[in-house]
């Protein structure tokens, strides 16, 4: 492709772009596609001879865009926001375009001293203490096994990473009934193994309880086990419940173990001050994460991960081969050695893009915007006789259900999993589920970029609708 292509290409594209963002609303929210749809329609080898591009353009509406779910559009109310907004799109075409390697300060001191002030920013605009250092990482789930790792090298004197795992058996790992899975998957990766993870259960509002994590790490204490790490979470997945963090903190400090906070997409609520009490205890935290690219409109990827002791995760991550070594070594940031992969992106670029064109105000407004939007849902469904509201609504997800009178659990649990499938096979919303004690449970989530009251009262009669209509 010659330049002059590049930019007939570049500016040809930026038209589909925009008339997606304006169309998106006109998509079935959840791809209506079979599985093996679109595998059937690519061809069996690559070409030989080269393809125009528009060729491709083409194949993106016919083939591609069918098999999309579109997480852009304000009717998705599934899983979690995985936002973007202009400005992070334009940061991303930068960032393309640019294709800078950002693994040591040398390979693009911009990128490195964009993103030590980017996590100064988020640091400061989230009311974390001033000590805390931060470094993008690809995801939460990176994240948290980057803040195992660390806590796993910190209570064994660093013995793992020279001796093996052998020597990690008696580790144990702290979290939640509620936590993610991803806190699952790092112990397993850590060698610290599934069955030393620890379930704490929850209270009445899901969130941890810190009474029985107490009596859990002094019972280990007692067996034998050395308590590595607890995994604390700000907004649960299932229901955005807030664990503890001041008594958790306490229990934490007393016996000297590592806490690590889950903010994956609750953190963003941080930016308001009327949401700091869900870090009450932050004194207590040696690591924070949470995801722009889930709940403040930065495309993914984009992991805000912060540290006490950044000297502890440079130990646990660092490596020094010949053809690494540089002239500033030991000045500035190498944020290769903060985490897992050498290669990284340019993703500060992303969060600059955003926080300047939002302005503080702006991303503020928007945030509240979408908590006051599953305050007002809350209150439609409880003037409701039928469905009944199964969590407390902390943030933007409400968790709810058709609960008709004169029905028994096994048929509620039937009801709400086909009304579940009903809503989102007709593409005009899109939901997902959790269970709450045994209950088939929808999730609405009130946080994509563009959602408004008006998108909200449209899904919640249609939702109505057709729950009533399945006993008709
Ligand atoms: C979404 C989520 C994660 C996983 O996020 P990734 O960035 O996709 O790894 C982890 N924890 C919580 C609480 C989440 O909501």
């Amino acid at each position: 492709m010659t330049p002059d292509e590049f930019r007939k290409h570049a500016h040809e594209l930026v038209e589909w772009m925009a008339h997606y963002l304006e169309n998106v609303e006109n998509y079935p929210v959840k791809s209506q596609s079979k599985p093996g749809e679109i595998l059937k329609k690519l061809p069996e080898r690559p070409p030989l001879k080269a393809q125009p591009f528009e060729d491709l353009v083409k194949d993106l509406d016919e083939i591609i865009m069918p098999g999309i779910t579109h997480w852009q559009s304000p009717n998705f109310f599934a899983y979690f926001p995985a936002n973007s907004s202009p400005p992070s799109i334009l940061a991303e075409m930068i960032i393309s375009t640019i294709g800078a390697q950002c693994m040591n300060w040398e390979t693009s001191p911009a990128a490195a001293e964009l993103e030590e002030k980017m996590m100064v920013w988020l640091r400061d605009m989230i009311g974390l203490p001033g000590y805390f250092e931060g470094v993008i990482q690809d995801s939460a789930s990176a994240g948290t096994l980057a803040a195992i790792l660390t806590a796993r090298e910190k209570v064994t004197g660093f013995r793992i990473n020279e001796t093996g795992a052998a020597s990690a058996g008696n580790l144990r790992v702290y979290c939640s009934e509620q936590a993610h899975s991803s806190v699952e998957k790092g112990v397993k990766i850590s060698g610290i193994g599934k069955s030393n993870l620890v379930k704490i259960p929850v209270r009445k509002d899901f969130s941890m309880d810190p009474v029985l994590l107490e009596k859990a790490i002094e019972k280990d204490i007692e067996s034998g086990y050395l308590p590595c790490c607890v995994i604390a979470t700000i907004g649960t997945t299932g229901t955005t419940a807030v664990d503890p963090l001041k008594a958790i903190g306490s229990v934490c400090a007393k016996n000297k173990i590592w806490l690590h906070v889950d903010a994956a997409m609750a953190g963003t609520a941080l930016i308001l001050p009327e949401f700091r009490w869900m870090i009450e205890g932050k004194e207590h935290v040696d690591s924070f994460l949470f995801n722009p690219h889930k709940w403040m409109f930065t495309n993914f990827d984009c992991t805000a991960f912060f540290i006490k002791d950044a000297n502890l995760l440079i130990k646990t991550f660092e490596i020094l081969p010949e053809y690494l070594k540089t002239r500033t070594r030991g000045k500035v940031n190498d944020y290769r050695d903060w985490g897992i992969p050498l290669g990284r992106r340019f993703r500060a670029l992303k969060l600059w893009s955003v926080i300047r064109s939002f302005g503080m105000e702006g991303l503020q407004d928007r945030i509240r915007q979408h908590i006051r939007f599953a305050a007002e849902l809350k209150d439609m469904i409880l003037q409701e006789k039928d469905f009944e509201v199964l969590a407390p609504v902390v943030i933007n997800v409400v968790c709810f259900r058709y609960a008709p009178e004169g029905t028994d659990e096994m048929t509620r649990n039937s009801l709400n999993e086909i009304l579940n499938h009903r809503l989102n096979d007709s593409g005009k919303i899109y939901l997902s589920h959790t269970v709450l004690d045994g209950k088939y449970t929808l999730r609405m989530v009130t946080g994509q970029t563009n959602v408004t009251l008006e998108h909200v009262k449209k899904a919640w009669e249609l939702i109505k609708g057709t729950a009533r209509a399945l006993r008709d």
